[in-house]
């Protein structure tokens, strides 16, 4: 059964900064779970300098080898931020103010001041550029589609901006101009086992999940997700996730957009109780983050908040059941424990815990491992 290819799309980002180390190119990486999201493949993610000849030398490579060309960075007011011009040098287009844009521009400084002389090179445009609205900056994108060629899209360098304006304007103008692309993404969630343990003990399902269907694992801080993904026919990722969940058993915890905290809040909630705090030490508030960014919507038990403590008495917010975390000093060899209890109206065995990784990482990761065992010792209800 054939299938007309996937589009391909290449990710530029550009900023001196970026290869400089000082910048982590966090926009290459929502970028590609957007366009996976979109059934687009991408092929290709380049950091390049501010430096118009390199960039005009790398838009020209790139809309010829890809459908979709989308760049972040250097729409900045300043000398050295020169997408713009290397965009025009490589289309061989002549770059010129645009009335409306400049309007635009002296409209949102008058609200703040006057305007600096060198913003008005963000009202510059090619003729073949369509400007993309930025409601929360001063760098407007641009949209080029010229019928034939590569589709491309650039857009700011600042992440909230990059992030409103690809979900707002280019993500619709993505799926007109490309049609439906069927995908469909399965993603299984596990706790409490390590990567080589989960593909030992899925073997072939993982290596071959089923026809047309591709496999991912990946360890993230709330466990091992396991992802299957299909253009073709749906029924094929249905049964590679049931016999997941018959391997895996209770150590799946959940799917797709679950949260580990929503899950534990649920259990909460199917255990009677309604209201739910915590209680932690040494973790630098990882359990009460997690905690608060679940939205409790349902049957989940509502989170009424948490104390941070070092040492002292355990004393939280009046709740129908509280979660005590604390993490252990390291050990001569690096290895972490973390100590969860849980107080109030459940009952729940105490428990000591090992957990993996390091700095930022390690504390997100012994608040999952309590959220984990709420999970494993309360039944769903
Ligand atoms: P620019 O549009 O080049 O003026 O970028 C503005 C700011 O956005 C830069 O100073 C960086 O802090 C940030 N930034 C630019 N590119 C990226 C990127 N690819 N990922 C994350 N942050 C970025
Ligand atoms: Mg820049």
């Amino acid at each position: 059964m054939g299938r007309p290819p996937a589009p391909q799309a290449v990710v530029l980002s550009v900023g001196s900064e970026l290869l400089a180390g000082e910048t982590v190119d966090t926009n290459a990486a929502f970028l590609g779970g957007r366009l996976r999201d979109l059934g687009v493949d991408l092929t290709e993610v380049r950091q390049l300098p501010d430096d118009r000849a390199v960039l005009a030398a790398a838009f020209r490579q790139a809309g010829g080898a890809a459908d979709i060309v989308l760049v972040t960075g250097g729409l900045g007011p300043t000398h050295d931020d020169l997408t713009r011009e290397g965009l025009a040098d490589a289309l061989g287009e002549k770059l010129a103010a645009d009335p409306v844009l400049e309007d635009e521009l002296r409209e949102r400084f008058g609200r703040l001041g006057s305007m600096p002389a060198t913003n008005l090179r963000q009202a510059m445009r090619i003729p073949s550029a369509d400007a993309l609205p930025n409601p929360i900056g001063s760098a407007p994108g641009w949209w080029l589609d010229r019928g034939t060629e590569a589709v491309i899209a650039l857009m700011p360098g600042v992440p909230s901006e990059m992030r409103r304006m690809f979900d707002e304007q280019v993500a619709p103008r993505l799926a007109g101009r490309l049609g439906p692309v069927p995908l469909h993404v399965r993603t299984l969630k596990t706790f409490g086992i390590g990567e080589s343990a989960v593909a030992e003990l899925l073997g072939p399902l993982l290596e071959e999940p089923g026809d047309g269907v591709i496999s991912g694992i990946y360890a993230r801080d709330d466990g091992v997700h396991l992802r299957f993904t299909t253009r073709e026919d749906p029924a094929a990722v249905d049964a590679a996730a049931a016999r997941v969940r018959q391997v895996m058993g209770d150590r799946l915890w959940g799917e797709d957009g679950d949260d580990l905290a929503f899950v534990a809040l649920t259990r909460f909630a199917a255990a009677g109780c309604a209201t739910v705090a915590s209680w932690e030490a040494d973790t630098g508030g990882a359990l009460l983050a997690a905690l608060s960014a679940a939205t409790p919507t349902g049957p989940a038990a509502s989170y009424v908040g948490g104390v941070l403590d070092s040492g002292g008495a355990p004393a939280a917010p009046a709740a129908d059941g509280c979660v005590q975390l604390s993490l252990l000093p390291e050990d001569s060899r690096g290895r972490s424990r973390v100590r969860v209890a849980v107080s109030g109206r459940v009952a729940v065995p105490r428990e000591e815990l090992r957990i993996h990784g390091s700095g930022p990482q390690r504390l997100r990761r012994a608040a999952f491992a309590a959220l984990d065992h709420v999970r494993r010792s309360l039944p769903p209800g």
